[in-house]
């Protein structure tokens, strides 16, 4: 799978609003929720604060939806995660939102975003805990129709048959993609033709196994109003789960909330806000920032290493000053250890959020990184999964079970018939590697 540059089209989620506007909006009401906020304890990096003071509806006994505002009981409390586990977040906190916000917005918000990142989702074969990747389908650049599975192989899609009278009768000549595709073909043909043998054909299918030397072309860039809702929600359930008073919280909610809220984010290159960024490892994260002496509580969002997002949750925030963050390699569900540098001065945070900088070429280098750590790693994971499945053909042609040894008058059949079924995948890695067709 390749992400060819030219396709990449990066959607501006964030929406049009004067600097001043901006600014005015968070002046002006900067202080007034002063006091409700009181984060008792002092703040350690990367630590999820708890609630120690009361506001009006929130207490360390009592939690209310983070959205709907709706008392949490046991029956409607949810496990939130903080980056959505369709793309491969593990950690989940309760006592954020009750179950009805948790769906509503699973399906809407987060499952947009995955269905779009699904490419991605295939290519790092993420974990998840429930639910596979969804099969997707993909045109190659010359044209052919695939299917891509979890599991990291491709199947043809049904292709249009190829009649041609002859003088044995009429041939119809296709390619499909697996047994039950040929089975579901072979039915229709019966249809048409009542003299059609299913079985006598299906015993003489052969199946071929191709590599494409052809890149699958797709196009890369989560937008739209869903997906940029489903990134603040993470950052906004990391700084309620760190014991925000949702209420402080203005600017999420005001877009959260409202249909045609104002976007309180937009991408962000200008520098590295991970201070210690593997160049090995492919991750997610959410990380916040409370600052009480400008007033402002910062989300960061990143995803697969590559769309990088500032968020202002809020410009009124009073606490104590924190910072709390989740990185997640979604390949491997294990937790990574990231720093962040979050420091903005609100003139800096203005023009981060309201930049109209051309961030592509950033952004291609971010997608480039991530592939080159990608793409190796699927392939490893082709060589795997062709290795097993050698051996399993081997062993069934020889009659041997699962738990019988190989005899030694067994070894040269077995080795000959391993090494039949891998040659296709390993002509194809080293035509790869090698930048031309073998
Ligand atoms: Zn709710």
């Amino acid at each position: 799978m390749e992400s060819r540059g030219k396709s990449l089209k990066p959607t501006r989620l964030r929406g049009t609003r004067a600097p001043e506007q901006l600014l005015v909006s968070r002046m002006g009401r900067a202080g007034a929720a002063r006091g409700d906020v009181s984060l008792g304890t002092e703040s350690k990096k990367g630590m999820v604060m708890r609630v120690i003071a009361e506001d009006e509806t929130r207490s360390p006994t009592e939690f209310h939806c983070a959205l709907c505002d709706v008392l949490l009981t046991p029956e409607n409390n949810s496990r939130e995660h903080l980056v959505p586990n369709g793309i491969g977040g593990q950690k989940a906190v309760r006592n954020v939102f009750c179950k009805t916000c948790n769906n509503r917005t699973g399906s809407a918000w987060d499952a947009d975003l995955t269905k779009q990142l699904n490419p991605l989702n295939l290519l790092f074969a993420i974990k998840r805990d429930r639910g596979n990747v969804q099969a997707q389908d993909f045109t190659t650049v010359s044209g052919q129709q695939v299917r891509v599975h979890p599991e990291g192989h491709l199947t043809f899609l049904p292709q249009e048959p190829v009649c041609t009278q002859t003088e044995e009768g009429l041939r119809v000549q296709t390619r499909v993609g697996t047994m039950g595709e040929a089975k579901t073909f072979l039915s229709g043909m019966k249809r048409r033709y009542p003299k059609l043998d299913i079985e006598e054909q299906m015993r003489n299918l052969k199946m071929d196994r191709i590599y494409l030397n052809d890149p699958i072309f797709t196009q890369l860039s989560p937008g739209g109003p869903a997906a940029g809702r489903s990134f603040v929600k993470s950052a906004y359930t990391l700084a309620v789960a760190s014991g925000v008073p949702p209420k402080i919280c203005v600017e999420a909610r005001a877009y959260l909330l409202a249909e045609d809220g104002v976007p309180c984010f937009d991408y962000f290159y200008k520098r590295d806000l991970v201070t210690n960024r593997s160049q090995e490892r492919v991750f997610h994260c959410v990380a916040v920032q409370g600052d009480p002496a400008t007033g402002q509580l910062i989300g960061y969002v990143e995803l697969y290493s590559a769309w990088r997002m500032v968020i202002c949750l809020s410009s009124q925030y009073t606490g104590h000053a924190f910072e709390s963050s989740y990185a997640v390699d979604p390949s491997t569900g294990e937790e990574v250890a990231l720093s962040f540098d979050l420091k903005f001065s609100r003139e800096e945070l203005r023009a981060a959020c309201d930049s109209q900088d051309d961030y592509s070429g950033e952004l291609l280098k971010a997608l480039n990184a991530m592939m080159s750590i990608g793409y190796p790693a699927s392939l490893a994971r082709e060589r795997e999964r062709v290795l097993l499945r050698a051996v399993a053909t081997a062993m069934e042609r020889l009659g041997i079970g699962s738990g019988d040894c190989l005899q030694p008058e067994q070894v040269p059949e077995f080795s000959r018939i391993v090494s039949e079924e891998m040659t296709p995948c390993i002509l194809h890695q080293m035509s790869i590697a090698h930048g031309r067709v073998v």
